[in-house]
């Protein structure tokens, strides 16, 4: 990495961005850097490296102090110093960064930065000194699993894909990121473009494809911007492309916008939508690995879990397991919402209880005291244990699902109904209405949580609810239809007095 002095901005920081750009013009060796709010430091407006000196809450009509005294004068502006120093890793302690370890570190539009970070190394290491099966072994030995939501064994679901028979083998990054509450694929696609981009291509290598898709929110503009600028940088540098690094090894990447639809985030539904089609899942089996794209043999790993790959294969299985637990290896990135002091993302160890989460990294609570949290997105389930380990197993436990990892924190003086409430309604405006269940289902709970929002339900509306929710779990064609029922089930066994007090006999 360069030893320039830079400036990091936090990435809504529009009017201070345009400034600090006009001041700082002539200055030797200063950048700006349009970076994150890279969580724990939720209000973050700017950060001063080498030092790391952060700035809070900056307006744009000081900007001109904090580049006349600290860029120029070597001075900290004490009236918006917030106290604090970033370390120059910008790691808060207890954070373990593997995927986002450069988030916030590097400019993201530079392909110097991230080689220059150590960036396709690994690539590097896997074309050059092992075979596609030593890749897939690694990645196996490593415990890696999917940080989408179902945390299957990311290295099986390689080995599947590559033993399958197929004219052509593809790649699909799944970064269609829309579950609510979870932001942390974006992050690491504005944050590390070519991390992502890495991560594919050592897939590709490893599952024998050639051509690579990564299928992205269309709403996340910034992230397609980056990613396009980091595929052109890395196809003019022959990482990607024909013979690759003299390799012989040859791989294309294309970026697809998605039209919209949480339903386009379940694999089969995505292959349905890169096809042309309209975005519904397929019967599985066959799943994807046997037949997926175009009926060819095809991988879908969430971004997060193909984020992970390129330090597993340059640091070993062994490292990777140091982290996180024996079933769950590695670090999590939790996206924390709701009532805590500090929200944002968070990458620690897998394992970590959600006591830990909720105070230690979160700050505690804002305002009340800790009621429960909603833990997996709005898929997931409320948990009221702060006691419960936040891996895939620790959250089964309590009858949740760590699902994305976002962790949406109640206090006794949050609402909870009005939670499930927009919940319901998010299902049944994503619910893509190929079954019954689903379709007819999400109404009559969205029907129902409305009426117990506006105090004129029933105590046996709540039992109907859950007995649908229950039927729908049991029917529905696929995940979205399936998991209605934990939020709902788990809502009514944490908060049913709150529920039942607006409810009439
Ligand atoms: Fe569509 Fe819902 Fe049925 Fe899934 S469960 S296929 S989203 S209607």
């Amino acid at each position: 990495m360069s030893s320039r002095r830079y400036v990091l901005l936090g990435v809504a920081d529009d009017g201070v961005f345009s400034r600090l750009k006009a001041e700082i013009e002539g200055l030797p060796n200063v950048e700006v850097i349009r970076g994150l709010s890279i969580g724990d430091f939720d209000g973050v407006s700017l950060a001063v490296f080498p030092t790391g000196v952060r700035y809070s809450g900056v307006p744009v009509s000081e900007v001109p102090t904090i580049v006349k005294k600290h860029l120029e004068g070597d001075k900290t502006v004490d009236q918006r110093f917030d106290g604090s120093v970033l370390p120059s890793t910008i790691l808060p302690s207890r954070q373990k960064r593997i995927v986002l370890e450069r988030v916030g570190v590097i400019d993201p539009e530079s392909i110097d930065e991230y080689i220059e970070s150590g960036g396709y190394e690994a690539l590097k290491k896997a074309l050059n000194e092992m075979s596609p099966a030593d890749v897939i072994e690694e990645v196996k030995a490593s415990g890696l699993r999917g940080r989408g939501g179902a945390g299957f064994p990311t290295g099986l679901k390689w080995e599947f894909t590559a033993k399958s028979e197929g004219k052509m083998r593809f790649v699909i990054a799944n970064a269609d990121e829309s579950e609510p509450g979870t932001f942390k694929d974006r992050v690491i696609e504005e944050g590390d473009p070519h991390r992502l981009i890495e991560g594919v291509l050592i897939a590709g290598y490893a599952v024998g494809a050639s051509q690579g898709y990564i299928f992205v929110r269309g709403e996340h503009s910034l992230a397609i911007e980056r990613l396009k600028k980091a595929i052109a940088d890395a196809k003019e540098r022959s990482f990607i492309g024909e013979n690759i690094l003299d390799t012989g090894f040859s791989f294309d990447i294309r970026l697809v916008p998605s039209a919209g639809g949480y339903i386009c985030g379940e694999e089969t539904a995505l292959i349905e939508a890169l096809e042309g089609k309209r975005g519904q899942p397929r019967p599985k089996p066959p799943y994807p690995p046997q037949k997926g794209l175009w009926n060819q043999p095809t991988l879908v790993n969430n971004v997060e879990t193909l984020a992970n790959v390129p330090s597993i294969i340059m640091k070993g299985a062994n490292w990777y397991r140091s982290f996180g637990t024996e079933s769950s290896p590695g670090t999590k990135v939790y996206s924390v919402l709701g009532n805590t002091v500090h929200t944002g993302l968070f990458e620690a160890p897998m394992g970590i209880t959600l006591r830990e989460l909720v105070f230690d990294y979160g700050g505690g609570l804002k305002d009340g005291e800790f009621r429960a949290a909603l833990v997996g997105g709005a898929a997931g389930g409320f948990i009221a244990d702060l006691d419960t380990k936040l891996d895939f197993e620790g959250v089964k436990e309590k009858g949740g699902m760590l699902g994305s990892g976002a962790v949406l924190v109640l206090s006794d003086k949050a609402d909870a109904i009005g939670v499930l409430l927009s919940i319901a309604r998010f299902f049944k405006r994503e619910s893509c209405g190929k079954c019954v269940p689903c379709r007819v289902g999400t109404q009559i709970i969205t029907d129902i949580m409305t009426r117990v929002y506006n105090g004129n339900c029933t105590r046996k509306d709540l039992d109907v609810m859950l007995d649908i929710a229950y039927n729908m779990k049991l029917t529905s064609f696929c995940p979205l239809g399936q998991s209605v029922h934990l939020p709902v089930k788990t809502a009514l066994e944490i908060f049913r007095a709150d529920f039942e007090s607006r409810c009439g006999d």
